[in-house]
C-alpha cells in the first residue's frame, strides 16, 4: 500500500515522524511539496525566501534520492494537488505536521474532508515543526500562556520525545509525475549575501555551531559585530532542522554539566515554541493586536517618508541603519538590531508595527508568521511583552551592543573613519567634521519621538 507525506514547514529527512509513520505502514510512499497558490497570493512569495526554498527542495529531492527515492513537487491548491495525487496513486493514508496558523489549520480541517470522502485517512502529527505542540502546556484556565517565564517553566519540565533516526530507504511508486525543482539561479531579486539552504548545510551548520559557538552563546549573544548566534533560523523556519533534535544535541555537546551557553540557546528555542503556541490559539494576532493599547500611529506624508528612510538605512542613527543594511544585503538581521530597528519605528517613528512587519517579511530569509509577528507586537508593545512602553534608545543600544563601532563601521562605510563612541553620535561632532562624512542628520530627535509615543498611545 502507499502513503502520501505532504511536507510543509519540515524539509528533512531526520527526526521526520510523518516519514516515519508513513515508512512504517506502507511500502511505498509519495513525499510530496505543493507550491501552494494561496500562500504566494498572502504575499509570502518573497525571493529570498523563495531562493532558500529552491535549495531546500533540492537537498531533500538528492537526500530521497540517495535512499531510492524522490520528491514530487506540484503547484496550486494544496488540497486539491494532494488529492489528485492521493487518487493517481492510489493512496491508502496521508501523514503531514501539525501547522499552527490559521491558515494551516483550515487547510487540515478542508484536507480532513475531502480526504475522508474518499475513505483516505489523514495523520496529522504534532510537535514536528515546535518542540512542544501549542497546548501540550497549558496554565489554569486559558488556551495558551500569555507570558513567557511560567510557559519556559512548564515547557523545560517536558519529557523529551526520542529524535526519529532518518530513513535508510524510501520506495516510490513508479510513473509519478513532478514539476521541475526550482533554481535559485533562476530567481531574481535575491540578496547578495543570502545563505544557502537545505538539511545537509542545516546539519553541518548545527555541527559547527555546538563545536565552536555554543560555549559562548550566553556572553556574547547581543554583541552586534561579533555575530555570536547560531543562525539557525531560516533552517528551523523551513525545517530543514529538527527543533527537537537541537535542543537534545545542544543539551548533550556540554552534558553532565549544565552549561549556561546551552541552557541560554534552548531558552531562545522556547520563545520559538511560546510564540508559536500564542499564534495557534490566536491566530488572528498575525494581523491585530494581540492586546489593544488605543495606538493611534502616526500616517500621512511624514510618516510615511520616515518609514522610507528607516526602510532604506538612512534615520540618522547609525546602528539603525546599519542593521537595515544587513537585512537588505544578507536576507537577515542579528536579533539585537531586530529588537532596535523595531523599536525604533513603533516607538520613536511610532509607525504601526504591521508596516515593519510587512517589509521584515519581504526582506527575512527566516521571516515566520509566528516569530515575526509575535515579536513585532512585543517590542511594539501590543503583545506578550510585560513592560509595553520601554522604548529603546539607538544611541544607548549602539554605545552598549557595539561598543567598538565595529558593525557600523561594517555596514555604514560612509563612518568608517569615524572611531566608537563618536560614531553613535555623528551630529554632536564639530560642523568642520562632520562635514566630512555623506551622512545624514536625524530624521527625528530621540525627545521627540518619545513625546509623540507617549501622547499616541491610549490617546482618545
Ligand atoms: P539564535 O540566537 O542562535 O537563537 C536560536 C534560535 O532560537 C533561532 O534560530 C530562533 O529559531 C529562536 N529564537 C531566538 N530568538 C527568538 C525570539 N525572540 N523569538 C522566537 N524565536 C527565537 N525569528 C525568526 O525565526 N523569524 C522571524 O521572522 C523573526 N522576526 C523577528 C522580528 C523582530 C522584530 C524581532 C525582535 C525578532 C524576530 N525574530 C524572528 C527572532 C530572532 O530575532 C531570530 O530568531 C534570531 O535573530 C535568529 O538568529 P539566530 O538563528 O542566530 O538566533
Amino acid at each position: 500500500n502507499v502513503a502520501v507525506v505532504l511536507y510543509t514547514s519540515d524539509l528533512r529527512l531526520h527526526d521526520h515522524p510523518p516519514l516515519r509513520a508513513a515508512l512504517s505502514s506502507c511500502d511505498r510512499v509519495v513525499p510530496l511539496f505543493v507550491r501552494d497558490r494561496a500562500v504566494d497570493a498572502a504575499g509570502f512569495a518573497a525571493p529570498n525566501r523563495l531562493a532558500f526554498l529552491a535549495d531546500c527542495l533540492a537537498d531533500l529531492d538528492a537526500g530521497l534520492r540517495e535512499r531510492g527515492g524522490r520528491l514530487v513537487l506540484r503547484s496550486g491548491d494544496a488540497v486539491a494537488e494532494v488529492l489528485a495525487l492521493v487518487r493517481e496513486c492510489d493512496a491508502d493514508e496521508v501523514h503531514m505536521a501539525a501547522g499552527v496558523s490559521g491558515y494551516a489549520h483550515a487547510r487540515e480541517e478542508r484536507l480532513r474532508s475531502a480526504l475522508e470522502a474518499d475513505g483516505v485517512r489523514l495523520y496529522v502529527h504534532e510537535a514536528v515543526v515546535t518542540v512542544a505542540a501549542p497546548g501540550a502546556v497549558l496554565p489554569a484556565g486559558s488556551d495558551h500562556f500569555a507570558v513567557f517565564t511560567p510557559y519556559f517553566r512548564r515547557w523545560s519540565e517536558l519529557p523529551p520525545r526520542a529524535v526519529v533516526p532518518a530513513p535508510r530507504s524510501v520506495t516510490v511508486p513508479e510513473g509519478i509525475g513532478s514539476d521541475p525543482l526550482p533554481r535559485r539561479a533562476d530567481l531574481t531579486g535575491v540578496s547578495p549575501g543570502l545563505p544557502r539552504g537545505g538539511e545537509r548545510e542545516a546539519r553541518d551548520l548545527l555541527t559547527r555551531w555546538l563545536r565552536a559557538g555554543l560555549s559562548r552563546y550566553e556572553d556574547s549573544h547581543d554583541d552586534l559585530a561579533g555575530d555570536a548566534t547560531s543562525r539557525l533560523s531560516p533552517h528551523l523556519h523551513f525545517g530543514t532542522l529538527s527543533p527537537t533534535e537541537a535542543v537534545q544535541r545542544a543539551r548533550a555537546a556540554t552534558a553532565p554539566a549544565a552549561d549556561p551557553g546551552a541552557e541560554a540557546f534552548v531558552r531562545q528555542l522556547c520563545w520559538r515554541d511560546f510564540h508559536h503556541q500564542v499564534l495557534a490559539a490566536r491566530p488572528e494576532a498575525a494581523a491585530r493586536d494581540y492586546r489593544d493599547r488605543r495606538d493611534h500611529w502616526r500616517t500621512g506624508a511624514a510618516a510615511e517618508e520616515e518609514t522610507e528612510a528607516w526602510k532604506e538605512g538612512r534615520t540618522g542613527y547609525p546602528v539603525v541603519d546599519a542593521a537595515m543594511r544587513q537585512l537588505r544585503h544578507e536576507g537577515w538581521m542579528h536579533n539585537r538590531g531586530r529588537l532596535l530597528t523595531a523599536s525604533f519605528l513603533t516607538k520613536t517613528l511610532y509607525v504601526d508595527w504591521r508596516i515593519g512587519a510587512r517589509y521584515f517579511l519581504d526582506l527575512l530569509v527566516d521571516g515566520d508568521l509566528a516569530n515575526n509577528q509575535l515579536n513585532w507586537q512585543w517590542v511594539a508593545g501590543t503583545g506578550t511583552d510585560t513592560r509595553p512602553n520601554r522604548v529603546l534608545n539607538p544611541v544607548r543600544q549602539g554605545l552598549r551592543y557595539d561598543p567598538a563601532g565595529r558593525y557600523v563601521h561594517r555596514w555604514v562605510p560612509e563612518l568608517a573613519g569615524l572611531d566608537a563612541p563618536r560614531v553613535h553620535e555623528p551630529w554632536r561632532l564639530p560642523a568642520s567634521e562632520r562635514a566630512r562624512y555623506a551622512y545624514p542628520d536625524p530624521i527625528v530627535e530621540l525627545a521627540d519621538g518619545l513625546d509623540r509615543f507617549r501622547s499616541g498611545r491610549g490617546a482618545e
